[in-house]
């Protein structure tokens, strides 16, 4: 088993620090995976600043792409050599939950998740023979990394790392808003609040399903260059939003709104931009105990408010036919990376998110 370069967050709210860890052995249900690319999400930086509580040490990083270096003897549908993009949703496929297809609710999925190992509750790094926890069951921010083979989905060879790492976190709750869990019609005006990475990838799903009019809401102007530059027809500021869809509306107000901000005004602009009977789905998140007021009345008129966590993911299915729309041309994600940087520049990566300043730096492994 390899050893490799890590990120390893010892302490949150300073910086990761590169060190060399051990990683393995896999069990027969993993992959060992040589990590190629490696994104900056938001997710991540709750990690680091406490926000979200990660067994330390952890390896961070959940938006990654690799190729498979070793299989477990129980692994099947996967070779050395594949082409993979890593999700940070296995699930267990039996309880309560993956029985309804809902696998981002899996019993097994939320028990083991805070413990930052993997569903066996053991360990897959270490470093000076103490364990390291992975985050969100990946830990991408290392040379190398070991997932549940289920974590691991093939994409097309032609398809390039740093843009297939996007697929396995933003895009896909992007895109998966727009594609499979608001149900939008040919011709639907549609609205995002948000112009990250994944609301860049909403207005990018909106465009797949078929919407008409796709208004991209976003403070900054740059945001919202980048939205029209990957399909958005219109664009604004929050303060015009709810203007603008209704006069593209008869005074209605959008079919469908999806929120990914994360920000309290985001959540309530959402609803209010919403027509009757409308559908509303919110991808982003403040800190879960803090209270949200909303008027009452932006919320009746039949609307239908959905939270997601993943877009609706269905992995085995999704990723590949990501990767596929961005080798046709139809998903853009070139112009969603803002920086490809080194392990070393991690920090600085995520300072730079913070400050606003990137959409997706990507470090770029190998
Ligand atoms: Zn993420
Ligand atoms: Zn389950």
């Amino acid at each position: 088993m390899p050893k490799a370069e890590a990120a390893v967050l010892r302490q949150t709210n300073t910086p990761m620090s590169i060190e060399t860890i051990d990683v393995g052995p896999i069990t027969p249900g993993d992959v060992l995976v040589r990590v190629r690319a490696a994104s900056l999400c938001h997710t991540d930086l709750e990690a680091i600043e406490g926000a979200l509580a990660v067994p330390l040490p952890a390896v961070l990083g959940h938006e990654a792409a690799g190729e498979i270096v070793e299989t477990g003897s129980a692994v099947e549908t996967l070779g050395v050599g594949d082409r993979v993009v890593l999700s940070w949703n296995p699930h267990c496929g039996a309880c309560f939950y993956c029985d309804r297809a809902q696998p981002i609710l899996c019993r097994q999925y939320l028990a083991n998740g805070p413990i930052g190992f993997h569903f066996d509750g053991k360990p897959r790094l270490a470093c000076k023979a103490l364990p390291v926890h992975q985050l969100m069951y990946l830990g991408g921010f290392a040379e190398y990394c070991i997932v549940p083979a289920q974590a691991a989905i093939r994409v097309p060879d032609m398809m390039p790392f740093d843009r297939a790492a996007l697929i396995g976190c933003g895009v896909m709750t992007g895109v998966g808003a727009a594609t499979r869990v608001v149900d939008l019609r040919w011709g639907d005006i549609a609205l995002v609040i948000g112009c990250g990475a994944v609301g860049l990838s909403a207005v990018q799903g909106c465009r797949l399903a078929g919407a008409g009019t796709i208004i991209a809401v976003d403070p900054n102007p740059a945001r919202r260059q980048l939205a029209h530059a990957v399909g958005a027809t219109h664009a604004c500021a929050p303060d015009q939003a709810i203007d603008l869809a209704r006069s593209l509306t008869d005074g209605r107000g959008a079919d469908a709104i999806i929120e990914a901000a994360g920000r309290p005004e985001a959540f309530r602009l959402s609803v209010e931009a919403a027509r009757p009977g409308g559908q509303v789905v919110w991808l982003g998140k403040v800190a879960v105990n803090e209270q949200i007021a909303f008027r009452w009345g932006s919320l009746m008129q039949e609307k239908r408010i959905t939270r997601s966590s993943y877009g609706g993911a269905k992995l085995a299915t999704d990723f590949p036919m990501l990767a596929r729309a961005y080798l046709d041309g139809k998903l853009k994600l070139d112009e969603m990376i803002s920086a490809r940087i080194s392990l070393a520049d991690v920090n600085e990566g995520f300072a730079a998110l913070k400050r606003g300043e990137t959409v997706r730096s990507v470090v770029v492994l190998g």
